[in-house]
C-alpha cells in the first residue's frame, strides 16, 4: 500500500491543494509541449521560404515566449501547492507523533532509546516526506508528461519512436539499478556521519570524565577515526556519483545521435521534414525528465516505505497504561492511601520487586518510607503516580481503586519530586512554574524560599530568569533538587512525594527544608523516600522496606526498639555524623 493509514488521512485533509496543483501539472505539461511544435513550424517555414523574414516569425516567437512565461508561473505555482501541502502533512505527522510520544509509558521508554526515537522524528519523517511530497510529485509529473510526450513521439513517427523506446526504457532500468546502488552509498555516508556526531556529543557531555582520565589524546584519535571514515564514504559516493552521471550522459548522447541519424535518413528519403526533426529530437529530451523521476522514485521508495513502516508502528503503539471506561474524574482526594498485599513486577521481567504491600497511609500524615538502595522505593513512587498497572484491589486512594480514577486526575492531586531532579533547559522561574502557564511571581519566590533555593537563586546575575544549561548543569546537585522540590511545592498537592529529594543537600539544609515542610504541609499527606534516618525522624510514621518488603512500620523511637535493620542504619547515621561525611551503608 503506498499510502499507510495515517498518511492517508492527511492527503484527504489537503485534498483540494493537491488536486489543485495537479490540475495545473497536467494543463502546463500539455502547453509545454506546444513549444517544440512551434519551433517546426518556424524551420519548416524557413525551409520552404513560406517564412521569409523576421515579421513573419515574429508572432510564433511570441506564442513560444508566452508559454514558456506561462509554464514557468505554472510550474512555480503546483510545486508550490504540493511541496507546500507535503510540508503540512510532515508537520502534522511530526504533531502527532509527538503527542502520541507523551501518552506512552514509562516501560516504553525504558526499552526504546531516546536516539532511535529521535530517529524516527528527523530521519524516518524527512524519507516518508520525500517520498509522499517530492517523491508523489515527481512520479505524478513524470507519468503525466512521459505519457503526453510519447503520444506526440508516436503522432510525429510512429516507427522511429518504437525504435527509440527500446534504449530508453532500458536507460530508465540502468538508473534505476544505478540509483539505488547510490542511494545504499548515501545511507552509508549519512550513518557514517551520524556516528561521528554521536561520538562527539558524548565526549562533549563527559568532558570531565575525560579529562579526569587523561584521555583526551585518545578521544581525538577515535575522532580522527570516525572522521576519516566520514571522508571515505563521501569520496566513495561522489565517485560513484560522477561515474553514474558520466555513464548516463554517455547513453543519452548515444541515443541523440541514433535519432539524427535515423531521422537524417527519413530525411534524405523525403519522409521527414528538419522541423519534424528539431521537433522529435526536442520531445526526446522533454522524456528525460520523466524517466528520471521514475526511475528516481522506484528507487527511494524501498528505503521511504521502511520509514513509513516504522512511523506507523509507532504511531500504532498502544499505551499500556490509560484510562479504562467509566473511570472517575471530577473526584478530590483527601489523601489517605492504602496498600493491600500490592506485589509487582516490571512489565517485561519475571522478579517480583514488591512483595505484598501491606499499609495505610492516612490523610494529612507524613510518613517516612526508608530503605537500602534497589529496596524498591522509587517502585512504589512509580506505582503511586500509575506509571505502570497493577492489579484491581492493591491500590486504594480514600478507599477507591487507582484502577477507578482517571490518570490526569490522579496526577493533579499528586506532586512529585523525582530522585532524578530533572530541570528543562529553560529559565529557573519557568522551571519552578512548571505546572501552570501563569504565576504570580510572589508565588514562586515564596516557594524558593520554602524549598530554601532562594537566596542561591538571588547570587545569580539574572535571578530568576538564570537559563539552566542542559539537564540544569549550571547549577549544583543540591541546587537542582531544592528548585524540584519549589517546583512541587507551588502546585500545593494533596499528596506530595519526594523521592530521595533532600539527599544531596547538607544536614543543616534538609533540617531547614524539613522544618518548613512540616509547617507548610500540616494536615496535607506528605511522603518522604529517604536513605538517611535524619530525613525521616521526625515524621509520623516510618516505614521500613527492605528487598520489596516490608520490615516494619513504626515511629522513630519505636523502630529502634523493633527494627534491627532501622537500628542498623541510624548507627551509621550517627557514624556518619561524627566524621563529618557520608559514607555508604551498603
Ligand atoms: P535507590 O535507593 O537506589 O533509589 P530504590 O529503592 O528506589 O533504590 P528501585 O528504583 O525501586 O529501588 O528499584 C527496585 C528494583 O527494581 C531494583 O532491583 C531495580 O533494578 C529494579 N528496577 C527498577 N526499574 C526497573 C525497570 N524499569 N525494569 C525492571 N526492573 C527495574
Ligand atoms: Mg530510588
Amino acid at each position: 500500500m503506498l499510502l499507510k493509514k495515517h498518511f492517508r488521512h492527511y492527503y484527504l485533509k489537503y485534498i483540494l491543494s493537491f488536486l489543485l496543483g495537479i490540475a495545473i501539472l497536467v494543463v502546463i505539461d500539455w502547453y509545454q509541449l506546444e513549444i517544440p511544435r512551434l519551433l517546426k513550424v518556424i524551420i519548416d517555414g524557413v525551409e520552404n521560404l513560406s517564412l521569409t523574414s523576421f515579421k513573419d516569425i515574429w508572432p510564433t516567437v511570441l506564442k513560444i515566449i508566452i508559454i514558456a512565461v506561462a509554464v514557468t508561473i505554472g510550474r512555480f505555482l503546483w510545486r508550490i501547492l504540493l511541496i507546500g501541502t507535503s510540508r503540512k502533512i510532515e508537520t502534522d505527522i511530526r504533531q502527532e507523533m509527538f503527542k502520541h510520544a507523551s501518552k506512552l509509558d514509562q516501560s516504553f521508554y525504558t526499552k526504546e532509546k531516546v536516539g532511535g526515537l529521535m530517529t524516527y522524528f528527523i530521519n524516518d519523517l524527512s524519507s516518508v516526506r520525500e517520498l509522499y511530497g517530492f517523491g508523489l510529485l515527481m512520479i505524478v509529473d513524470g507519468l503525466v508528461l512521459g505519457i503526453f510526450v510519447l503520444i506526440r513521439m508516436f503522432q510525429l513517427d510512429y516507427k522511429m519512436t518504437l525504435y527509440a523506446l527500446i534504449p530508453i526504457v532500458l536507460m530508465g532500468v540502468v538508473i534505476f539499478l544505478l540509483n539505488q546502488k547510490m542511494e545504499k552509498k548515501f545511507k552509508l555516508r549519512q550513518d557514517a556521519f551520524e556516528e561521528m556526531s554521536h561520538f562527539a556529543q558524548e565526549s562533549f557531555s563527559g568532558i570531565a570524565v575525560i579529562k579526569a582520565y587523561v584521555r583526551e589524546a585518545s578521544e581525538a584519535f577515535g575522532f580522527k577515526k570516525k572522521s576519516f571514515d566520514v571522508y571515505q564514504k563521501s569520496m566513495d559516493y561522489m565517485h560513484y556519483f560522477v561515474i553514474v552521471n558520466i555513464i548516463i550522459e554517455s547513453i543519452i548522447n548515444v541515443i541523440v545521435i541514433a535519432i539524427i541519424a535515423f531521422g537524417s535518413l527519413l530525411i534524405a528519403r523525403g519522409e521527414m521534414s528538419s522541423g519534424e526533426l528539431t521537433e522529435y529530437v526536442s520531445y526526446f529530451f522533454t522524456l528525460l525528465w520523466p524517466v528520471f523521476a521514475i526511475s528516481w522514485f522506484l528507487s527511494i521508495n524501498g528505503q521511504a516505505q521502511a520509514s513509513a513502516t516504522r512511523i506507523y508502528e509507532f504511531l500504532e503503539t498502544k499505551p499500556i497504561v490509560f484510562d479504562q471506561e467509566d473511570v472517575l474524574k471530577d473526584i478530590c482526594l483527601n489523601g489517605e492511601i492504602t496498600f493491600k498485599n500490592l506485589s509487582f513486577k516490571y512489565e517485561d521481567s519475571d522478579e517480583l520487586i514488591l512483595k505484598k504491600l501491606n499499609f495505610k497511609i492516612n490523610a494529612g500524615e507524613m510518613v517516612g518510607i526508608i530503605g537500602r538502595t534497589g529496596s524498591g522505593k522509587s517502585t512504589i513512587v512509580e506505582l503511586l503516580l500509575h506509571l505502570h498497572n497493577v492489579k484491581k484491589g492493591m491500590l486504594y486512594f480514600d478507599k477507591i481503586d487507582q484502577n477507578e480514577i482517571a490518570l490526569k486526575t490522579l496526577r493533579n492531586h499528586l506532586g512529585y519530586v523525582p530522585q532524578d531532579n530533572f530541570l528543562f533547559s529553560e529559565t529557573i522561574k519557568e522551571n519552578i512554574n512548571f505546572a501552570f502557564d501563569e504565576v504570580d511571581e510572589e508565588k514562586t519566590i515564596n516557594v524558593a524560599k520554602l524549598a530554601d533555593v532562594h537566596v542561591d537563586i538571588s547570587e545569580f546575575k539574572e535571578g530568576y530568569e538564570t537559563i539552566l544549561g542542559e539537564r540544569g548543569t549550571t547549577i549544583s546537585g543540591g541546587q537542582k533538587q531544592r528548585l524540584s522540590i519549589a517546583r512541587a511545592l507551588i502546585k500545593d498537592p494533596v499528596i506530595l512525594i519526594l523521592d530521595d529529594a533532600v539527599s544531596a543537600v547538607d544536614m543543616h539544609t534538609e533540617e531547614a527544608i524539613i522544618k518548613n515542610l512540616k509547617k507548610l504541609r500540616k494536615g496535607q499527606t506528605t511522603i518522604f523516600i529517604a536513605h538517611r534516618i535524619s530525613t525521616v525522624k521526625n515524621l509520623d510514621k516510618i516505614i521500613v522496606i527492605d528487598e520489596g518488603e516490608i520490615k516494619a512500620i513504626g515511629t522513630h523511637k519505636e523502630l529502634l526498639k523493633t527494627s534491627g535493620l532501622y537500628k542498623h542504619l541510624a548507627n551509621l547515621q550517627k557514624l556518619e555524623d561524627m566524621i563529618g561525611e557520608e559514607i555508604s551503608y551498603v
